[in-house]
């Protein structure tokens, strides 16, 4: 049984004004399931990035409602949004966005000081999701000093330390050579093994194809297709 985290329903997006008015978007329906790894594919400029900037509160559809964790975002002031993305969405992106003056166990630490939760209690939670991410024994590290793969698992750890109902990582793995892309795929699919949590990737890697539970095709801002893979089916039967 699972539950749905995140909701974009009958989304349209336009871009730009007047006769550069370009449509981005067009009746995207898209519930992203807790418990589950989602890949959102399609070529470059099918409208990836717009979908999943939408889906974070982070640009406004010109019509249509997103849900984040059953609220409705129409009709929000910035800051309500804000509240909204802080508790329920963790983003990750294709450069990992590190500070490189901070430690890997601060980095991930300043995603909790920044809500204002105290330092010891911090500093534990961030620990705890440094060993998800398999990286417990890079905690005093900096950023420099670790692989591509692994700056991108300690924001991976960033984006899960404030527990929320659903990751968006864009492209993340798009930098990366393939074993360092397998690691930061591994530990997005570990990360939505949680029934409360969705991971929603957007990638044009079909290496990674095989960490999804489901598939879900983009091209010129359409849905396409919507499959789960096989894998999924098979635990299912197993259940
Ligand atoms: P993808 O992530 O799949 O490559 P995007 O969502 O970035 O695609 O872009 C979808 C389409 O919208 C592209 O044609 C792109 O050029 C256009 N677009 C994206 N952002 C803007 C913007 N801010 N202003 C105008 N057009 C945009
Ligand atoms: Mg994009």
């Amino acid at each position: 049984m699972t539950s749905t985290v995140l909701e974009a329903i009958d989304i349209g997006k336009f871009h730009g004004v007047g006769a550069g008015r370009f449509q981005a978007l067009t009746a995207v329906n898209l519930a992203i399931a807790g418990g589950e790894l989602t890949l959102l594919t399609g070529p470059s400029g099918s409208g990836k990035t717009t979908l999943l900037s939408i889906l974070g509160c982070m640009l406004t559809p010109s019509s249509g409602t997103v849900r984040v964790h059953g609220h409705s975002t129409t009709g929000r002031k910035p800051e309500q949004l804000a509240k909204l993305r802080r508790d329920h969405i963790g983003f990750v992106f294709q450069s990992y966005h590190l500070f490189p003056t901070l430690t890997a166990i601060d980095n991930v630490r300043i995603a909790l000081d920044i809500r204002g939760e105290n330092a010891k209690q911090s500093t534990q939670k961030a620990a705890e999701v440094l060993a998800i991410v398999g990286l417990e024994n890079k905690a005093g590290s900096y950023p420099r000093e670790l692989s591509g793969g692994e700056q991108q698992r300690v924001a991976i750890a960033r984006a899960i330390v404030g527990d929320p109902s659903v990751i968006l990582a864009d492209e993340p793995t798009a930098a990366l050579d393939a074993e360092n892309g397998r690691a930061v795929m591994a530990v997005l699919a570990r990360v939505a093994k949680d029934p409360a949590r969705g991971v929603l990737v957007v990638t044009h890697d079909p290496r990674i194809e095989e960490f999804a539970d489901r598939i879900v095709c983009i091209e010129d801002g359409r849905i396409i297709s919507d499959s789960r893979t096989v894998a999924t089916r098979e635990i299912a039967l197993q259940a």
